[in-house]
C-alpha cells in the first residue's frame, strides 16, 4: 500500500462534513443518543468521504455495493482502522470477495446467504436485516421468519449480534411502529446490537431503542445519482 495513493479531501469539503457532524451529535443527544455507533455511510462518494469520516474519528463505515467497498478499502492501509459495514443487498456470488474486508454484515435476510459468508469468513458477525414495514421492494426478512434465521445462522458457526431495519418510505414517524417490533423482537432473542435509522429518522430510531445508526446523506451531502437501478438501495429517493 503506497501513501502516495491515501486518499484526501478538499478542505473546504472537510468543513462542510465538520458542520454536519456536528449538527448529526446534537441531535443524537437531543434524542438520548449521544453513545450510539454512528456508521458513515459513503456510497455513492468518492474515497473523499472515508477519508473525511476517518478524521472525524468515526472509523465505522458503511458500504452497499459490493465493487465500491472493495475499491474503497483498499485505498487505506490497515492502520487507518476502518471497520467496513457490508449494509446493502447482498448477493452470494459478491460474498467472497467482500469477505477479506467486512467488520460486520448487515443485510443477512436468508440462510443460503449466511452459508456462503460462513464459508468465506468463519464465525463471521452478522446482523439480520428485518423487513418490519412489510414494503415488497425492501430487503429484510419477515418478523416471523427472524428466530428461525438467526438459529440456522447460529448454526453455521456466525456470530449473529442483532437486527437490522430499514425505516419505510415516508415521514420519519412512520418508522416509530417498525422500528419499535424490531427491537422487541431483539429482547426476545437476547440479541444486543439493533442497527435502525438513518439520516431522516435517527431520533425515532433512538428513542426505540438502536445502539447503531446509519449516517449518509446528513453527513456527505446528496448522493449524485446512481445510473444502475439494480443497485438502488431500496428507497425511492
Ligand atoms: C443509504 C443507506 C443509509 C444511509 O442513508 P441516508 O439517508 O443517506 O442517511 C443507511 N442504511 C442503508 C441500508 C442505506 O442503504
Amino acid at each position: 500500500m503506497s501513501d502516495a495513493a491515501a486518499p484526501t479531501v478538499d478542505p473546504a469539503v472537510m468543513a462542510q462534513v465538520e458542520t454536519r457532524w456536528r449538527q448529526v451529535q446534537r441531535r443524537l443527544e437531543r434524542a438520548g443518543g449521544a453513545g450510539v455507533r454512528v456508521v458513515a455511510v459513503t456510497k455513492g462518494h468518492g474515497a473523499w468521504a472515508v477519508e473525511a469520516a476517518r478524521r472525524l474519528g468515526l472509523l465505522d463505515v458503511g458500504e452497499n455495493y459490493a465493487q465500491e467497498l472493495v475499491e474503497k478499502a483498499a485505498a487505506f492501509p490497515p492502520e487507518a482502522g476502518l471497520r467496513w459495514h457490508a449494509i446493502g443487498r447482498l448477493q452470494r456470488n459478491k460474498v467472497r470477495r467482500l469477505a477479506p474486508h467486512v467488520h460486520l454484515w448487515q443485510s443477512v435476510d436468508r440462510l443460503p446467504l449466511g452459508a456462503e459468508i460462513a464459508r468465506a469468513a468463519p464465525g463471521a458477525a452478522v446482523l439480520v436485516q428485518v423487513n418490519a414495514s412489510g414494503e415488497p421492494q425492501k430487503g429484510g426478512c419477515a418478523l416471523a421468519e427472524v428466530e428461525p434465521l438467526v438459529r440456522g445462522l447460529v448454526t453455521l458457526g456466525l456470530d449473529v449480534r442483532g437486527l437490522m431495519a430499514i425505516g419505510p418510505t415516508g415521514p420519519p414517524e412512520d418508522a416509530r411502529l417498525p422500528f419499535r417490533r424490531v427491537v422487541a423482537l431483539a429482547d426476545e432473542l437476547g440479541l444486543a446490537e439493533r442497527s435502525l435509522g438513518m439520516s431522516a429518522d435517527l431520533e425515532v430510531a433512538i428513542e426505540e431503542g438502536a445502539t447503531m445508526v446509519r449516517i449518509g446523506s446528513d453527513l456527505f451531502g446528496p448522493r449524485p445519482q446512481r445510473r444502475d437501478p439494480a443497485g438502488s438501495d431500496g428507497r425511492d429517493r
